[in-house]
């Protein structure tokens, strides 16, 4: 099976990719398995499955006081990986990210993963505890995503953590990184966000994939801007479709996105989650067809609660 990153460089037509959340510690996996059934009858040719960050709260013991909890929300992204692959045939691209994790607890998720045979990955910082102001990270972890994939790079080459050199990984690992078409929030500008976006390109990454964002005209000058800075490899676009009134300050919040003028204003009439979720699809499907024309490698749908609406996008779409 030809790796992620070899099908985006490949000619072909605008593919169909999405990504999954593992459901919520305690929760069932049987409707992660609906969701991601109803969206395999688009052929995907892969997808995403997220990992999360280790999370402290707080919980009332009865006497007056609370205990602390630290566990993981939504674990499970390498079993579900192996599910992906193994029950459905599809190409499995878990996410590995740096807050958490030492240098050898990477590699060791590396190890399991070369051992379970899934070597297409995307390599992240992760994002910050929600309680926390900044992105922190564990002693001896990485503090930027660049550096994870100048890690794995050099676990392919089979130089590990602790300096020893063992034997090169094959078939090796091929990783995708993050891009941000309106820069990351913690970024000073766009052209240093780019730099950093290199810098992870020349560290091993073959491809990027965007946050996601609702102005196809900010992706397209966000990938004349990466050229421009000597970002070769596929670029793939990450589209959301809105399903809430309540994601119309949630969103622009957490990603630090905007939303357009013309989308807005139509929003803006919405009274019920119902609207929103129509609006979205219809916005969705433009954005879409823009994209397919424009001929790029893959649309990734980030498709947490919003199966019925990516499904409904890639039916009108694909
Ligand atoms: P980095 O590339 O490290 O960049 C983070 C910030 O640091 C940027 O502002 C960058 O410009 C800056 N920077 C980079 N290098 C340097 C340097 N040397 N000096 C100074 N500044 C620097 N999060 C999760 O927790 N789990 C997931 O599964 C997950 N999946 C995602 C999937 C996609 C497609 C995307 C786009 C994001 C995903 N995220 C996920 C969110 C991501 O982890 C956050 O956006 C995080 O804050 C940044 O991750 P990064 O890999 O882009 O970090």
């Amino acid at each position: 099976m030809e790796s992620v990153a070899q099908f985006l460089s490949a000619p072909h037509d605008t593919a169909f990719s999405f990504e999954i959340l593992p459901p919520l510690r305690g929760k069932s996996i049987s409707s992660t398995y609906a969701d991601i059934e109803t969206l395999m009858a688009f052929s995907p040719a892969y997808v995403n499955i997220t990992t999360h960050r280790t999370e402290v709260t707080y919980k009332h013991i009865g006497d007056g006081t609370f205990r602390e909890f630290s566990s993981q929300r939504r674990p499970g992204t390498v079993a579900i990986a192996a599910v992906l692959r193994e029950r459905y045939g599809v190409r499995p691209v878990p996410h590995i990210i740096c807050g958490d994790y030492s240098r050898r607890e990477i590699e060791d998720q590396l190890i399991d993963l070369s051992y379970l045979g899934i070597t297409d990955i995307l390599a992240l910082r992760g994002d910050r505890v929600r309680s926390a102001g900044i992105f922190t990270t564990a002693p001896d972890g990485h503090h930027h995503a660049a550096d994870l994939a100048a890690q794995i790079s050099d676990f392919n080459r089979g130089l590990m953590a602790d300096g020893s050199q063992a034997e090169p990984v094959f078939p090796p690992f091929t990783f995708g990184v993050a891009g941000y078409p309106e820069k990351h929030e913690e970024a000073m500008n766009l052209s240093f966000d780019l730099r950093n976006l290199k810098a992870k390109v020349d560290a091993g990454a073959s491809y990027v994939v965007t946050q996601m964002f609702f102005d196809n005209a900010k992706f397209f000058r966000f990938v004349e801007r990466a050229r421009e800075a000597g970002i070769t490899v596929p670029i793939v676009p990450g589209l959301k479709p809105l399903t809430s009134l309540r994601q119309l300050s949630l969103l622009p919040r957490t990603f630090h996105i905007d939303l357009p003028e013309e989308l807005s204003a139509e929003l803006l009439k919405c009274t019920t989650d119902e609207q929103v979720k129509a609006i979205g699809v219809e916005w969705a499907v433009r954005q879409a067809r823009e994209l397919k024309e424009a001929h790029v490698p893959s649309i990734h749908f980030y498709a947490m609660h919003a199966t019925k609406s990516v499904a409904e996008i890639a039916r009108q779409v694909y």
